[in-house]
């Protein structure tokens, strides 16, 4: 149970923006930090001392990882179950890799939520043709719009089909015809979408980060809200979920529970074992980051009692088709913006719908954040592809 100081190594699975905003937090505290990501655009091996590039399946490359680790986390929740275990006989894997495979699924993860008496939108378990057509009529669908859900793999939106139609309901079949596990569920209507980000500790201690709201756009998150626009009863009450969720799963480091807000009620939609999207404001609006939160988890040090700092708001930055290299213009504008934050992570082409950057605005009211960041975000552009030279262009 000894914490793991500084001078000693952490092993980070998964080498997108948050592995990189949580190398920058590590290297901050005087932690060596490796990576392991799959070969490609990786922002967070440019901030390790060394990069495994491996495939998540590569099991001898996530023990030579943990080698050279004194604890291991992941930003990526889709590591194998495999690689994940082959870790945990080496080093402490944090959170554990029971966790991480509950949440992979999102069946188990419904029968874990349930079991703990959290509630959820209404669905149902569907394995085959007639669970298909048993859930279409215990849920009333397409009558009442519903969506199938891919068990496994879904990710921004990915892996999902709604149901809406007579025509959703033959795509649907022919869906679930094909095999695998999936969750038919019930569209609920909700207010909005929130997220709780809780970090317990190696002694149990338990923390949660105030209230975000999420806007998504085509199932990507688009803007978030710090702090949520719900009452203090609601606030409260998701909360108490998050905390509930992170004792009953024995959780050490973080975990992101989505919800929507459905009158008074809270219904979880996902669990993520890792920081979050949603949780990039807390950088500059926050006294302690997700990412040094969920650091001091992982190494077993104290945790802080996270809180809000001012009213904020974070719009992420997509791509747009294929551009590579990635030159941003407009940086100029948004820079000379008060109280702008903007972070590019760095990687090397851009395409549509690819999280390139964000902006975090932190002001006095949350109207304000909102509008600051919305307008630096609609500053910063990706430069069109360079036409060719201009001693190769033929005058006409
Ligand atoms: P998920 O992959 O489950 O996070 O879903 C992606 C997005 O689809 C969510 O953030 C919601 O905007 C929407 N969504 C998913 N499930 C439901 C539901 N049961 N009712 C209404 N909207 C939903």
């Amino acid at each position: 149970m000894n914490p793991v100081a500084p001078g000693g190594t952490v092993g980070i699975l998964g080498g997108g923006q948050l592995g990189r905003m949580l190398a920058m937090s590590a290297r901050q505290h005087g932690y060596g930090v490796v990576v392991l990501a799959p070969l490609g655009d990786a922002p967070a091996v440019g901030l390790a001392d060394h990069a495994f590039r491996a495939a998540f399946e590569d099991i001898d490359a996530a023990r030579a990882l943990a080698a050279r680790s004194d604890v291991v986390t992941y930003e990526f929740e889709n590591v194998p179950a495999a690689t994940a275990r082959a870790i945990e006989t080496m080093r402490p894997l944090r959170p554990g890799a029971d966790l991480l495979a509950m949440t992979q699924h999102r069946l188990d993860e419904h029968a874990f939520l349930h079991a703990q008496g959290v509630p959820t939108a209404p669905g149902v378990p569907v394995l085959g043709a007639d669970d298909l057509e048993r859930g279409l009529t215990a849920l009333g669908l397409p009558a009442a719009r519903g969506r199938l859900k891919a068990a496994r793999g879904g990710y921004d939106g990915g892996g999902q089909w709604t149901l809406r139609s007579a025509e959703d309901i033959a795509r649907a079949r022919t869906v679930v015809a094909s095999g695998g596990a999936f969750l038919l569920e019930r569209d609920v209507p909700f207010s909005c979408e929130i997220s709780v980000i809780v970090t317990r500790g190696v002694d149990g201690a338990v923390e949660v980060f105030p209230v975000f709201e999420n806007e998504h756009r085509d199932g990507i998150l688009h803007l978030t809200r710090a702090p949520a626009r719900v009452s203090g009863a609601v606030a409260r009450r998701a909360q108490e979920l998050a905390r509930t969720l992170a004792v009953a799963s024995g959780l050490v480091g973080t975990l992101t529970v989505e919800c929507f807000v459905v009158g008074d009620d809270v219904l979880v939609n996902e669990l993520a074992p890792r920081v979050h999207n949603s949780g990039h404001l807390t950088l500059e609006a926050c006294n302690v980051s997700q990412f040094e939160q969920h650091l001091r988890a992982v190494c077993g040090l104290p945790l802080l009692r996270p809180a809000l700092v001012a009213p904020a708001a974070m719009v992420n930055l997509l791509g747009v088709e294929d551009v590579r290299p990635v030159r941003w213009l407009g940086a100029e504008r948004a820079l000379a913006m008060p109280d702008v934050h903007v972070h590019v992570y760095g990687k090397g082409a851009s395409r549509a719908r690819r999280k390139l950057g964000h902006v975090t605005a932190v002001r006095a009211s949350l109207e304000e954040a909102v509008a600051v960041a919305e307008a630096a975000a609609a500053m910063l552009r990706v430069a069109p592809p360079a036409g060719p030279p201009v001693d190769s262009v033929v005058p006409r």
